[in-house]
């Protein structure tokens, strides 16, 4: 499959879909988004990491804030860091190393959204990326992430449900649930508020009238 370059989709919005698919449609088919504290302190750690200029440190050739793109899977974005590891051949192993402004997240979210940078990379330049790893600003820890089989598979069928998403162009409601007390778009969605259809609203309105 490749994907028509005006339907590519920016890697975030795979993140924004794991923490709530209706967050992603928000954002990505509404274009609305509202920053708070955590997308601020995230916003800021990624500009500085894209602003740096790129840089050698013996074998290691280190560049920020690279384009990246697959029309394989259908998404586009910018890599924090990709480190060039210079083998004894005289080639080079990309190794992307994306930054994130809190802690380890429960589930699988954050290595989704760098093996997607990694199949990106694949695509891009025609080697195996095998593995890369997260930068934890809390911690100030680097964990690597092997980029197995599995989350390979796991990465491509989440770009599979955005893009079915994103193209159905209907925003699902909402569930309310913990999750939504740390979600910027918390005001915006209303989670707690019971949503009716249009049929049901004209229904009420009716019997309204009749009864008055
Ligand atoms: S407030 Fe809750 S339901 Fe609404 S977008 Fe955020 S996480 Fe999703």
């Amino acid at each position: 499959m490749s994907c028509p370059e005006n339907e590519l989709f920016p890697i975030s919005a795979l993140q924004h879909f794991s923490f709530c698919p209706r967050q992603c449609a928000l954002i990505h088919i509404e274009r609305v988004w509202q920053e708070n504290m955590l997308t601020a302190e995230g916003r800021a750690m990624h500009e500085k990491a894209h602003s740096g200029d790129s840089e050698t440190r013996g074998d290691v050739h280190i560049a920020r804030g690279l384009a990246l793109r697959s029309l394989e899977l259908g998404i586009t974005g910018v890599a924090d860091v990709v480190e060039f590891h210079r083998q004894p051949d005289g080639s080079s192993v990309p190794f992307p190393v994306e930054y994130k402004h809190g802690k380890p997240k429960e589930g699988n979210c954050d290595r989704v959204q760098l093996c997607a940078q990694a199949l990106c990379l694949e695509s891009m330049l025609k080697v195996a990326v095998p593995e890369g790893a997260l930068f934890y600003g809390r911690s100030r820890r680097r964990e690597p992430v092997a980029l197995t089989d599995a989350l390979r598979i796991e990465t491509a069928e989440l770009c599979r449900k955005v893009h079915q998403l994103l193209n159905s162009c209907v925003t699902p409601a909402p569930v309310y649930s913990p999750r939504c007390r740390s979600c910027s778009l918390y005001d915006i969605c209303m989670p707690k508020k019971v949503f009716i259809s249009a049929e049901r609203y004209i229904e009420r309105f009716l019997k309204k009238e009749d009864d008055e």
